[in-house]
């Protein structure tokens, strides 16, 4: 689907010219792009004259800690209460980087049941039936909730109202959503990466934090995994990782360390499909990735996830040795879908 913008938009914007209590909030164990962009409408809400509160459904990861206004976000498991009056009173709920209420844990569930108006800002593909929001700025064909962003902030007001902050956070979300410009991008892309550097973003700041700043453990980690958990499945022209809690406990990672692995299976000669199965003390977590035709969404239906066609994830609640066997039986399955070249 190109841009969905909901009709009736600029009856939203005559409710943003007055003052109203905001909520903004983004997916559970937000990225780059979740961060990036509900602290750029965070901040450019404030430039408004709005004072909104950003609710994050859980902890963020410690690579995302230096953007601007971060100290400002409220943790949701953290500050329960406080959080569930906030979203019981709020006038407008801002739900960007999702578009199903339970990819935002406790707080989507909570806002499901809240009288505000619902605006959801999002490049996912959503089943009709998910939709939940009373205005929308939808576009699956978006690098990034922050190229959405932009042009929502455009949109609203056309007078140069981004400043170095909201550029800082809008850039980061473009950068990590689209591996560093390497997917997803479209000329539009760079036009708007180009107006966010017109607007100060030190992008030599920006690589340090994403990209030359990991912690050791993370680092020899990497080495650990792609060593020991790395299963290369030529005959379904895919690669997998099978990362046990141990492996994690004994590297002490952090949140976000485990983001960018899956990508080196991608890496590898021949691979179009790769996954990573992540094993958490209640789930296992999975990540699916591929190269070219092959749909990760609607694999990622298998367990209860979604996504975008060449980037989804899901969960499943079965064992870490269940799970490997239910997913190899599945590429046997999938093994002609599989069988291509790029
Ligand atoms: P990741 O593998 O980095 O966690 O997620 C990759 C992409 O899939 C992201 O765009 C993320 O929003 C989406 N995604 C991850 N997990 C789920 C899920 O459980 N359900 C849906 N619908 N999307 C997911
Ligand atoms: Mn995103």
């Amino acid at each position: 689907m190109p841009l969905e913008i909901s009709p009736n938009l600029d009856a939203l914007f005559v409710r943003l010219a007055h003052p109203a209590r905001i909520i903004i909030t983004t997916h559970q164990k937000p990225d780059g792009d979740a961060m990036g962009s509900s602290l750029a409408l965070w901040h450019y809400l404030n430039k408004i004259g709005q004072r909104p509160v950003f609710i994050s459904p859980t902890t963020y990861a410690d690579f995302l800690r230096w953007l601007p206004g971060t100290d400002q976000a409220l943790i949701y498991t953290d500050h329960k209460e406080r959080c569930d009056e906030l979203i019981d009173k709020a006038d407008v709920i801002f739900c960007l980087d999702f578009g199903e209420l339970h990819r935002a844990a406790d707080v989507g569930h909570r806002i499901a049941r809240s009288a505000a108006i619902k605006v959801n800002i999002d490049h996912h593909i959503l089943p009709p039936e998910k939709a939940f929001a009373d205005y929308w700025y939808r576009d699956e064909k978006a690098s990034s909730t922050c190229e959405l962003i932009y042009d929502f902030i455009y949109h609203h007001n056309p007078d140069n109202l981004l400043d170095t902050d909201t550029a800082t956070c809008l850039y980061t979300g473009l950068v990590t959503d689209t591996g560093a410009f390497r997917y997803s991008v479209n000329p539009r892309v760079h036009e708007v990466a180009a107006q966010l550097l017109a607007a100060g973003v030190d992008i030599d700041r920006v690589s340090f934090h994403l990209f030359s700043n990991f912690s050791e453990n993370r680092t020899r980690f990497m080495g650990y995994a792609l060593y020991e958990c790395l299963h290369v499945l030529p005959q379904y022209h895919t690669a997998y990782f099978r990362l046990p809690l141990e492996a994690q406990e004994r590297f002490q990672l952090r949140e976000g360390d485990t983001e960018g692995l899956v990508n080196f299976a991608l890496g590898i000669e021949g691979v179009n499909f790769a996954i990573l199965l992540n094993e958490q003390p209640d789930m296992v977590k999975i990540s699916f990735r591929s190269l070219g035709k092959f749909a990760t969404n609607l694999f990622a239906a298998h367990f209860k996830g979604g996504g975008h066609h060449n980037a989804s994830g899901g969960k499943s609640t079965e064992s870490l040795a269940q799970t490997e066997q239910r997913l190899l039986a599945l590429l046997e399955e999938y093994k002609t879908q599989l069988d291509y070249e790029l």
